[in-house]
C-alpha cells in the first residue's frame, strides 16, 4: 500500500479520481453493488433508529456498536454534515442468509457473509485513510455482536477495555439511523423486506449493505 503525505487540500478532480479507484477496489474485493454518493443522498430517519427498540432487538445494549451505545441521532446528523462524499457498498447474498428463520447452518452462512462485507468496508476505509482521507469511516450491516463476538460478551463494554475487533467492527447503518431501504432503492438496487413471515424462496436474493464516508 502506498502511503501519501497528508495534503493541505485535495482538489475535487483528485477526489473524484480517488472515489473512482475505491469504487473499482470495492468490486475487486467482491462487492456486488457499489455507488459513489454525495452525502445529501444519505437519508437519516429517526424511525430507523426505533427499529432497534420496537420490538427490542436481541443485540440491544449488548455491545458498543448497537443502541443505546451506537452514535446518537443528533451526533450522526452532525457527523454526516461534515462529509461531502461516501461509497455505498452492497453484497448480494442468498435470501436464506438474511431470513430470520433457520438454524445453526444458516447462522454460519450469515456470519460469513457479514464478515465478508465488513472486510470489504474495512479495506476501503483503510485505503482511503492511507490515501490521505484521514476521516474515512465505515458503517456496516447488522450487529458486530452477531458478526464478530458471537456467543462471547462484548469486551468494549467493560471498563478500561477496548473492542476485540477494532479494525473490523463498526456500527450498522440502521443502528445509526440511516434509512437503508430508501437509500438502496434510490440507488436503483432492488431490495425486499425480509421478516419472520416471509419464505426465503419467495425472494430472489438478500442484500447486505454498508457505507464508507470518505471526505
Ligand atoms: S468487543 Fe465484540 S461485541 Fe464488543 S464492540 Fe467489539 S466486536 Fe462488537
Amino acid at each position: 500500500m502506498i502511503v501519501d503525505a497528508i495534503k493541505k487540500e485535495i482538489s475535487i478532480v483528485q477526489i473524484k479520481k480517488d472515489l473512482s479507484l475505491y469504487n473499482q477496489l470495492a468490486s475487486r474485493l467482491g462487492a456486488t453493488h457499489v455507488k459513489i454518493l454525495e452525502t445529501q443522498e444519505v437519508i437519516l430517519d429517526y424511525r430507523a433508529h426505533y427499529k432497534c427498540l420496537v420490538p427490542k432487538c436481541r443485540y440491544y445494549n449488548t455491545n458498543a456498536n448497537c443502541p443505546p451505545h451506537a452514535p446518537s441521532f443528533e451526533s450522526i446528523t452532525k457527523f454526516i454534515a461534515c462529509f461531502s462524499f461516501a461509497l455505498l457498498v452492497g453484497l448480494k447474498v442468498s435470501s436464506t442468509v438474511v431470513s430470520t428463520s433457520g438454524g445453526k447452518e444458516k447462522d454460519k452462512d450469515r456470519i460469513a457473509s457479514r464478515r465478508k462485507l465488513s472486510q470489504i468496508l474495512n479495506e476501503l476505509e483503510a485505503e482511503a485513510f492511507y490515501g490521505g482521507y484521514y476521516f474515512a469511516t465505515a458503517f456496516s450491516s447488522g450487529s458486530c455482536k452477531g458478526t464478530w463476538c458471537v456467543d462471547i460478551p462484548c469486551q468494549a463494554l467493560e471498563n478500561g477495555k477496548s473492542c476485540r475487533f477494532p479494525l473490523q467492527a463498526r456500527p450498522a447503518m440502521e443502528a445509526a439511523g440511516m434509512d437503508v431501504f430508501k437509500m438502496i432503492t434510490n440507488a436503483g438496487w432492488p431490495i425486499y423486506p425480509i421478516g419472520g413471515r416471509c419464505q426465503p424462496d419467495s425472494i430472489p436474493y438478500g442484500m447486505l449493505v454498508g457505507i464508507v464516508f470518505i471526505i
